[in-house]
């Protein structure tokens, strides 16, 4: 049988148009195979959110909750640690998000003088 070929496209799809996303249940980076979110995948989450922190971090709160109902279901010793899958996902971008820190830690304080 030689008749058979593949199709071209297939490999035009190739690693170069694989973004940094998570593959799940295994949340594993599509492209470099790391634990999502990888460098590239925060770096390009940093870009994509840059005018919007909060809505970075419930994007990855709901994203922590995926991951940890789906490795918990693939093999609950994964996820026994919950700091750190909390970190992985969250606390990176509180790290180096120093708007949303300020605007927090402030508008926390600012709301605490007595009624
Ligand atoms: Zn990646």
């Amino acid at each position: 049988m030689t008749g058979q070929q593949r199709r071209p496209s297939a490999h035009r799809i190739g690693p170069a148009a694989v973004a940094h996303l998570p593959l799940r249940p295994l949340w594993l980076c599509r492209r470099c195979g790391q634990p999502w979110p990888c460098g590239a995948a925060k770096l390009a989450l940093v870009v994509e959110y840059q005018d919007a922190p909060v809505s970075l971090f419930l994007y990855l709160a709901g994203c922590l909750h995926d991951a940890i109902d789906d490795l918990h279901r693939l093999n609950p010793s994964v996820t026994g640690s919950a700091a750190d899958m909390f970190d992985r996902f969250l606390g990176w971008p509180a790290r180096h998000t120093h708007a949303y820190r300020v605007t927090t830690f402030e508008g926390a304080r600012t709301e605490e003088p007595s009624p």
